[in-house]
């Protein structure tokens, strides 16, 4: 018995990211491999995003590592608890997220990611007197019927570049 569980644990361990605890990037590609898979067999759609936090190199230069480490934790905190329980937010990357909203469509795909922008930008993120406010660019697209992980994810990529490129702070749907 205990040692199921401690199976089970090491399981959700090695699923997660320990400074977030959000699912990981091997996770989410999981995740994402069968959202595809679910969609092909039952015409169920979803839209996926990638999120990166604008100029985050800055946060660690100017208020260290630590700090650094706790935008992030926050970060997390506040987009995990903004989106639906279908939907998910996984650790991609340093600073960059992956998420994947199922059942939408292209338009409530932007509200919903123009939100998560919104409030990211309107929080700051306190410790002692500190204050520190961050943005994210973000890039969203829909499945579509040939995609693969690697073409999916590429797609929302470009488009987080091209929300980079504009200027940041923004919102590229494609
Ligand atoms: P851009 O707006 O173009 O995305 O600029 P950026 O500074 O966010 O991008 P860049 O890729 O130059 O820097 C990302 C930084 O994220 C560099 C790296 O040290 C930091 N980083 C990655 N993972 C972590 C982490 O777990 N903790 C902390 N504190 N920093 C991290
Ligand atoms: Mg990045
Ligand atoms: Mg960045």
């Amino acid at each position: 018995m205990s040692i199921l569980d401690d199976n089970e644990k090491l399981k959700t361990l090695a699923m997660h990211d320990q400074l977030t605890g959000l699912p990981n990037r091997h996770y989410s590609l999981a995740l994402l491999e069968s959202r595809i898979k679910e969609s092909k067999q039952f015409d169920i759609p979803f839209g996926i995003a990638i999120l990166d936090i604008d100029h985050f190199k800055k946060v660690n230069d100017n208020y260290g590592h630590t700090i650094g480490d706790l935008v992030l934790q926050v970060f997390s905190k506040t987009c995990s608890g903004s989106i639906r329980k279908s939907d998910i937010i996984a650790r991609y990357g340093g600073e960059e997220f992956l998420c994947i909203f199922t059942g939408v469509d292209s338009d409530s795909l932007k509200i919903s990611l123009e939100q998560l922008r919104m409030l990211v930008s309107a929080s700051t993120i306190r410790k002692d007197n500190l204050s520190v406010a961050i943005t994210v660019s973000i890039g969203g697209t829909m499945v579509q019927e040939d995609d693969s992980i690697i073409s999916i994810i590429e797609r929302a990529d470009r488009l987080m570049y091209q929300s980079k490129n504009n200027g940041r702070n923004q919102v590229t749907i494609g």
